[in-house]
């Protein structure tokens, strides 16, 4: 692969495999999944999963380790440090500067649609399952739009997630948007390897019960939103980096 992966390109990619138009935007589509029989995709963001970190741990990581094996472990450019204006560009396939949202009330107002508006023009079913707050702004144009409590610990958060997403997937979307926060949450709390490591593996184990879950058709990604912000491994696996994982059952 001769150019560099950034986030921005993460949207166009899912547009791409449901056969969605794109708007002008600043990523472009990954090559290597028009050959996966597909027409359906999952995204699951693990908050601060940078690509350094990704791959340290990776021993810890076995089905997101199968994943990368059996599919594509790209190391994507980070396009923000938090989390709000990154999780924009993920779906909106902007950088910072194009979109201007850097917080979750200007991510309501916003007039920039996103891939599920994208979607949802074309008819197409779609799912978000993410922290109350920001799931709230998708209501209204995405079928499904469920939210987790904030106030639930991280490890009761991410298997809400997990639960949620299942509960999701039973409206059959053609898309899903899944938010887990365990690792960012372990390292604001100022966690070492330890910690995050432990928080990394309990996510693992989530994402392989979403694998399970999700249609034959359906192509599962994972990425981070921004490296590790916070706490004393801030800097220690990565400067501006995040995993991003493709992969599709038929591929193993
Ligand atoms: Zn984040």
């Amino acid at each position: 692969m001769s150019r560099s992966i950034k986030l921005v390109d993460v949207a166009p990619t899912m547009a791409r495999v449901l056969g969605v138009k794109t708007p002008p935007i600043d990523g472009r589509p990954i090559g290597g999944v028009e050959g996966w029989d597909c027409d359906r995709v999952a995204l699951a963001i693990v908050d601060s999963l940078g690509y350094g970190l990704y791959t340290s741990l990776e021993p810890y990581l076995p089905n997101m380790r199968k994943m990368a094996r059996e599919g594509l472990l790209l190391e994507a450019e980070a396009v923000a440090t938090s989390t709000t204006p990154a999780i924009a560009s993920i779906l909106t396939g902007l950088l910072p500067q194009n979109h201007g949202i850097s917080n979750t009330s200007q991510a309501s107002e916003s007039e920039i649609r996103s891939l599920l508006e994208w979607a949802g023009s074309e008819g197409v079913r779609s799912a978000v399952v993410m922290e109350e707050e920001g799931a709230r702004t998708f209501q209204g144009f995405v079928e499904i739009a469920l939210g987790v409590p904030r106030a639930l610990s991280a490890p009761d958060f991410d298997r809400q997630i997990l639960a949620r997403s299942i509960e999701a997937l039973e409206g059959d979307p053609r898309v899903l948007v899944a938010h887990f926060v365990g690792i960012d949450r372990a390292a604001h709390r100022g966690g070492g390897i330890e910690e995050i490591r432990e928080a990394a593996s309990a996510i693992d184990g989530l994402i392989g019960e979403m694998a399970a879950a999700i249609s034959e058709r359906a192509i599962l990604m994972v990425c981070g939103d921004h490296p590790i912000h916070a706490g004393k491994l801030q800097g220690v696996f990565d400067s501006g980096s995040v995993a991003l994982i493709l992969w599709w059952r038929g591929l193993g």
